[in-house]
């Protein structure tokens, strides 16, 4: 189905006629008219499919032409006087505007632009969309730049995290994916639903410091503040979520072991103040990274431990935060298959 022919609709501006349908990258020297929603561009054929295979493909004359963008799985087509380019998922206008700001103003992407404009330039120049190949790749480098895969690099407060994740499913980022996923997990506040009140994990009551490893994790209900989210990622969260408690409840609730029977002890003295008590505050159980950076952080030699000791834990904690991070590559499902 080809878009109907859009109206011109001609507004007063100081004093003359400016057709508002029109957008800022119109050159009357181009050939090229190009109908997206209801903006209509004109540029320069040349230019364009020098960056793009899709506008090659385009079956060219010499003289003007319009080509209306038409959203259908298959080839292109030609309708009545307008050629359609047909694409598999739908443009927005403004992302094309941003695509053309950095071919036609040369605006430096890769430096300055922020997450909304490379997502839309992302986003145009995918193959599902106009297929600017080398302006995609070059919007993905500075995605990675501006969204880092570390949680603990990531900040709900300036990083746009669902809009990221939905960028991150479509345009696969996997990294990019699994730290905003475990991100949403310790900042979403889904609910516990415990199954046995004998075994709670993550409340205020004090657990056992020997944890009952046979006890069934607490079952997961979203709260109704994840509604950004899609029921699959919503899922996935879930799921996770009972994964990363299952995975660390032994490890936080047991006390550490020294080489020394005198740091052993002292471990198991000062396990519960230091480490089990502030986890109950920040739900630190299913916060695996966030709570053994801050067991990273106590002065265990001012809390009676030696230096050797304390130095060996520390790099064991390390390696647990490795090795949580690596068993999210299993709990999470791959992007596969999802965005058609
Ligand atoms: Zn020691």
């Amino acid at each position: 189905m080809v878009q109907q022919a859009h109206k011109h609709e001609l507004v007063e501006v100081n004093g003359s006629c400016v057709d508002k349908t029109r957008s800022t990258y119109w050159f009357e020297d181009a050939t090229l008219s190009l109908h997206i929603e209801d903006t209509r561009f004109r540029i320069h054929y040349s230019l364009i499919s020098r960056h793009s295979p899709l506008f090659r493909m385009l079956a060219t004359s010499e003289g003007e032409q319009t080509v209306v963008l038409v959203v259908v799985e298959g080839s292109g087509v030609i309708a009545g006087d307008h050629l359609s380019l047909t694409v598999k998922e739908p443009v927005l206008a403004s992302d094309l505007d941003a695509l053309l700001g950095h071919i036609y103003d040369q605006d430096q992407l890769m430096e300055t632009s922020g997450f909304p404009r490379v997502a839309s330039i992302l986003r145009v120049s995918s193959r599902k969309q106009l297929d600017f190949p080398e302006i995609h790749a070059a919007s993905r480098c500075r995605m990675e730049e501006l969204i880092p895969a570390k949680p603990l690099m990531l900040n709900p407060e300036t990083h746009p995290l669902y809009e990221a994740l939905e960028i991150a499913n479509r345009y696969e980022f996997p990294q990019i994916r699994k730290a905003i996923l475990y991100m949403l997990v310790t900042i979403h506040h889904f609910e516990y639903e415990e199954m046995n009140s004998d075994h709670s994990v993550g409340t205020s009551s004090a657990p056992d410091t020997q944890p009952d490893e046979t006890a069934a994790p607490p079952a997961i209900s979203p709260s109704s503040d994840d509604s950004s989210l899609s029921s699959r990622d919503r899922k996935i969260c879930a799921d996770l979520l009972n994964r990363l408690i299952s995975h660390f409840t032994p490890t936080l609730y047991t006390p550490a072991t020294g080489s020394h029977m005198g740091c052993t002890d002292r471990f198991a003295d000062m396990w519960m103040p230091c480490v089990i008590q502030p986890s109950f505050e920040d739900d630190g159980v299913y916060k695996p990274l966030e709570t053994l950076e801050k067991i990273k952080g106590i002065n265990w030699v001012k809390e009676g431990i030696c230096e050797a000791c304390a130095e060996e834990k520390r790099q064991e904690w390390t390696e647990e935060q490795d090795k949580v991070w690596v068993k999210l590559d299993e709990w999470i499902p791959s992007t596969g298959g999802l965005v058609t």
